[in-house]
C-alpha cells in the first residue's frame, strides 16, 4: 500500500503547534509506518513544497509575503488542508499588530522610529526580509480549508484524534471541547 504523503508547514507562528507535535511520542513511530513525510520543517529542509501531498498541517498565520505565497502554493499541490491550531485559525498572536495600525507601514513606523532609543530606521534588506502584509489574517480567509484544528496549541491528544480517522480513510469529528476548544 502506498503512504500517505504527509506535510506540515510553518507560517507565522511560534513553532508551539510543531512542539506539540512532537509530544506525539509513541505515536510518531506508527505514524511514521503510515506516512511519508514529504515537506516538514522538524523533519526534512527541502526548499519547495512537493507536488501530490496528501495531507498538509499548516501552522500559523499569513503575515507576509512569503507566507502568502507559500499557503497557495500548499494549497494548489494539497488534497486536504488543516488549520493547524489558533494562529492559522484566527491569526491569534500575530494579529495583534493588526489593532495598532490597517497597514504594515504603520506598525514598522511605531517600532522602528517612533519607539527607537537611537538611529531611528526602518529595516530595509530587498529580496531577503519578505515585505510585511497590511493585514495579517488566517488562513481561511485566503484559501479553501478542509479541518480546522483550534488550541494554542493543539494538545498532542487533539492532534492525534484528528489525523488517526484520517489515515484511516475517515472524516475526523471536530466537534466538542476536547476538538475545537481555543486556547
Ligand atoms: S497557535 Fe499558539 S502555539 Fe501555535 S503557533 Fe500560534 S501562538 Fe504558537
Amino acid at each position: 500500500m502506498d503512504k500517505i504523503r504527509f506535510a506540515t508547514v510553518w507560517l507565522a507562528g511560534c513553532s508551539g503547534c510543531h512542539m506539540s507535535f512532537l509530544d506525539l511520542d509513541e505515536f510518531l513511530i506508527d505514524l511514521a509506518d503510515l506516512v511519508e513525510v514529504v515537506y516538514s520543517p522538524v523533519a526534512c529542509d527541502l526548499k519547495h513544497y512537493p507536488d501530490n501531498v496528501d495531507v498538509c498541517l499548516v501552522e500559523g498565520a499569513v503575515a507576509n509575503q512569503d507566507n502568502l505565497d507559500l499557503l497557495y502554493e500548499v494549497r494548489r499541490k494539497t488534497r486536504l488542508l488543516i488549520s493547524f491550531g489558533d494562529c492559522a485559525v484566527t491569526a491569534n498572536v500575530p494579529a495583534l499588530r493588526n489593532r495598532l495600525s490597517e497597514s504594515a507601514a504603520g506598525v514598522l513606523d511605531r517600532g522602528y522610529l517612533e519607539l527607537a532609543d537611537t538611529n531611528p530606521q526602518r529595516p530595509y534588506a530587498p529580496g531577503i526580509v519578505p515585505e510585511l502584509m497590511e493585514r495579517v489574517t488566517p488562513l481561511h480567509e485566503i484559501v479553501p480549508i478542509d479541518i480546522f484544528m483550534p488550541g494554542c496549541p493543539p494538545s498532542a491528544d487533539r492532534i492525534r484524534a484528528t489525523l488517526e480517522p484520517l489515515l484511516q480513510g475517515r472524516t475526523p469529528t471536530m466537534a466538542g471541547r476536547e476538538m475545537i476548544k481555543f486556547g
